[in-house]
């Protein structure tokens, strides 16, 4: 019988090696959730990771359950989701599940981009009306720590984690969701 923990360790631990020493009887895991917590990061802080872990014993076996999707394929009008914020990012991926392509459309800009305009207001006071904390790809979730858990994290092997503001907005922008989004900037 699969047995689920939550633990937080630094960044920086190995999690295989705290399981071994932590948590020995454990054969076997799947991750369900990794979420980052880099608040205080910039003040020398160590960034944090919770994990949540479906774990199992010796002759013990994973009882997974796979959720299936109908494939439903290209609707006669592409669905438009407002906002490249996590609701509209997930919406988007979801939508992918179901084979249906879907165009976001976003006010701002690339997170990329979007941090000049944030980092000016940071530092001159200048304020960019769709470019800001809370407008742009990534929605006022690009600031998240981390703690947008969501049940899509364990298939997206294809995420960038990297130490930097971008973090949890490269949680969400999974590469595989541009096979079937466009997303649109500046609309
Ligand atoms: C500073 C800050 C820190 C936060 N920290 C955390 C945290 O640490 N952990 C946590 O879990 N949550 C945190 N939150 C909350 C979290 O960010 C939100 O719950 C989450 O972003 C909501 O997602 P959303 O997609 O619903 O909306 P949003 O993230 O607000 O995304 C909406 C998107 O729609 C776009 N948009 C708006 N109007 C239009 C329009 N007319 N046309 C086109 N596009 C449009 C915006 O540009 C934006 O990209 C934080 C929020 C803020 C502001």
């Amino acid at each position: 019988m699969a047995e689920k923990i939550q633990f937080t360790i630094d960044f920086d631990i190995d999690l295989d090696q705290y399981l071994e020493v932590h948590f020995p009887l454990v054969v076997d895991y799947h991750i369900l959730s990794k979420a980052l917590d880099a608040r205080g990061a910039n003040r020398g802080k160590k960034p944090r990771y919770t994990y949540h872990l479906d774990t199992i014993k010796e002759g013990e076996r994973f009882q997974r359950k796979n959720e299936v999707f109908k494939d439903l394929g290209p609707l006669k009008t592409k669905p438009i989701i407002v906002g490249a914020g996590p609701g509209g990012l997930f919406a988007a991926l979801r939508f992918q599940d179901y084979g249906v392509p879907s165009i976001i459309i976003e006010r701002g800009d690339r997170a990329h981009r979007r941090m000049i305009h944030i980092a000016k207001f940071w530092r001159y006071g200048e304020f960019d009306t769709e470019n800001n904390v809370c407008y742009g790809e990534g929605g006022a979730g690009l600031f998240s720590d981390g703690k947008l858990i969501t049940r899509v994290l364990p298939m997206c092997n294809t995420l960038w984690i990297a130490w930097s503001i971008l973090v949890p907005l490269k949680k969400l922008r999974i590469f595989q969701i541009h096979i079937l989004v466009q997303i649109k900037f500046d609309c």
